[in-house]
């Protein structure tokens, strides 16, 4: 046991005795773990309010690998005040947390955990939460086995390209087409945009309509029949995407 300090996203937690919870956190170094939160459900527990799902903070921790850790204290680095303040953010909120918890089980990669706490800083700031989310959702691709293919035909490595395809998973060219996904020329330029952009660096977002649209729709259904995954928020999010 020794005592370590990461940051790191609180994704679920679930009562343990009397006024204890357990915490699953992913986190920056340490991937996902398990912590027992000591005596927080009580009044005057200082773990009280850091003990909760969405929290994301600096953790002090005796860290135990493979086994389960226990919380010391933490410090918050963001309340996410401005999406817990938004009925419609709070779904994207509870969408990303379940998908990024999904995403870790079959992978540890630290990228992971980098890609969905810059998606939730820009979300914060006011940027387009739909896009920021299918910028994750194409990401995420990699680390679920299935990316797409987006420099060149996924069949025939061919560089004209005229749609992309749920079946190959990526681009096709002309005599690849094979009508299974969609052929508007913004739309497939910009999720390959989707693909290469450093979250971080993004500070405005204009995609029209149409194209996040058609970048939504494959990327639901792709997300439906290939990766496995089952995520129930994505309903309530779906459902308030009938804007
Ligand atoms: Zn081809």
């Amino acid at each position: 046991m020794k005592i370590v300090s990461t940051e790191g996203f609180v994704v679920s937690t679930t009562k343990y005795g009397e006024n204890s919870k357990i915490l699953n956190i992913i986190t920056k170094d340490y991937g996902l773990i398990g912590v027992i939160s000591r005596g927080c459900m009580s009044n005057k527990s200082i773990l009280r309010t850091v003990s909760e799902k969405f929290v994301y903070a600096n953790f002090n921790i005796n860290y135990k690998a493979n086994k389960l850790s226990t919380l010391i204290n933490a410090d918050v680095i963001n309340y996410f005040q401005y999406i817990k303040s938004d009925i419609n953010l709070v779904g994207y909120l509870t969408y990303l947390t379940e998908l990024v918890d999904n995403v870790y089980k079959q992978n540890d990669s630290s990228e992971i955990y980098n890609i969905f706490v810059s998606t939730l800083l820009k979300i914060e700031q006011q940027l387009d939460p739909l896009v920021l989310t299918n910028i994750l959702e194409v990401k995420f691709l990699d680390y679920l086995g299935i990316g797409l293919s987006l420099d060149g035909c996924a069949k025939c490595g061919n560089k004209n390209i005229v749609s992309i395809s749920h079946k190959q998973g990526g681009f096709l060219c002309k005599n690849c087409y094979d009508n299974s996904g969609f052929t508007n020329k913004n739309a497939l330029k910009t999720i390959r945009l989707y693909y290469y952009v450093d979250i971080n660096k993004i500070s405005e977002l204009n995609i029209t309509n149409d194209t996040k649209m058609e970048i939504d729709n494959f990327l639901n259904h792709y997300y439906k029949d290939y990766t496995g995954l089952y995520i129930k928020s994505k309903e309530f999010l779906n459902n308030l995407k009938r804007y």
